[in-house]
């Protein structure tokens, strides 16, 4: 059982980050109103997070630690249906067999529950004080299995990883208040009001936000909307351009390149606009059959939709004479 989990941890658990994104994701389903992720040593050390959601019962604690053990039984056709991003119930058996986790989690009204589980082992199991939601702490990642560390890179690196996945979420739940830290020190916080433009001032700065274009568009099949940046305001990388399905973040070459053709020859070559586009969609649209924690996706009538999106852009940047 350890030795499965520890395998299946090669595939979730991949860096500190995809811990972030895995126990950040798990908050999410729990429906918490605020989620703080407070990191030491960018995760390697610990990842701390904190949440409001309903909690877990005491009696099913255990359970979820236990491979396969999803409350959220789905199929990947599903995917974007539905309002939770787990389901394959892998994620806290993974993470538990490659680090040294404590989870305190409560649920209305209820007493709390404490689990210690150190590389797949339970240290300890009891009742505690506790608030409702879930408090999980992840210690020493990777302790017991060195080949993995040797993937991990310099602090810088995986923190920047860690800030990509808290910036992604928050955008895509702009109705949660997210939080992250470093070694005391918050890099990011969003309001969770449900303000996309007020989002993407916490991670791009308010000017920037301020200045940005609002767009809309509709064709039979596709409606979408989003903000993008003036074409002076750019950046070097492609994570710039974040693309949103039914509220999930995707990644999709195709839709990407539609935005930058959307600014015609205004653009520099090799920069990306900063743009959050919203896509929605009949979920029948979009092709799952591709790996769960990879987020690219292929798209019916992707070619109509590209052209939908490079035409709403151009004719706003033309509107605003630019
Ligand atoms: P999955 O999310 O795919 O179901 P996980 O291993 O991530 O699998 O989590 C197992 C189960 O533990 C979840 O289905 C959920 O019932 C419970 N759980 C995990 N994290 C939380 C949380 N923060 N709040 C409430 N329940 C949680
Ligand atoms: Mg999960």
């Amino acid at each position: 059982e350890v030795l499965a989990n520890q395998i299946a941890a090669g595939e979730v658990v991949e860096r500190p980050a995809s811990v972030v994104k895995e126990l950040a994701e798990n908050s999410i389903d729990a429906k918490a109103s605020r989620i703080d992720i407070l990191v030491e040593d960018a995760g390697l050390k610990q990842i701390r997070i904190i949440d409001d959601g309903i909690g877990i019962e005491s009696e099913d604690v255990e359970m979820a630690f236990k491979r396969h053990a999803t409350s959220k039984i789905l199929s990947r056709e599903d995917l974007f249906k539905i309002n939770t991003l787990g389901f394959r119930g892998e994620a806290l058996p993974s993470i538990s067999s490659v680090a040294d986790v404590v989870m305190k989690t409560a649920t209305k009204g209820k007493p709390g529950t404490l689990l210690h589980i150190k590389g797949g082992q339970k240290e300890e199991l009891k009742s505690t004080q506790s608030r409702e939601g879930t408090e999980i702490t992840v210690n020493n990642l990777f302790y017991n299995t060195p080949a993995r560390l040797k993937y991990v890179k310099t602090n810088a690196t995986e923190l920047s990883k860690i800030s990509d996945i808290v910036n992604r979420l928050a955008l895509s739940h702009t109705n949660i208040a997210f939080s992250l830290s470093n070694n005391g020190k918050t890099i990011f916080q969003s309001a969770g009001n449900n303000n996309l433009q007020q989002t993407i001032g916490a991670i791009y700065g308010i000017k920037v936000a301020r200045e940005m274009l609002s767009f809309t568009g509709e064709t039979g099949a596709f409606k979408i909307s989003g903000y993008t940046s003036l074409p002076k305001v750019t950046r070097a990388a492609k994570k710039a351009i974040s693309i949103l399905i039914n509220g999930r973040y995707v990644k999709n070459f195709a839709l990407s390149k539609a935005i930058i053709e959307g600014y015609g020859s205004k653009l520099m070559v090799g920069r990306y606009p900063i743009t959050v586009l919203n896509i929605e969609l009949d979920p029948l649209y979009v092709d799952v059959n591709v790996h769960p924690t990879k987020q690219e996706v292929r798209i019916s009538d992707e070619d109509v939709l590209a052209k939908l999106i490079a035409d709403t852009i151009y004719a706003r940047i033309s509107e605003e004479n630019l």
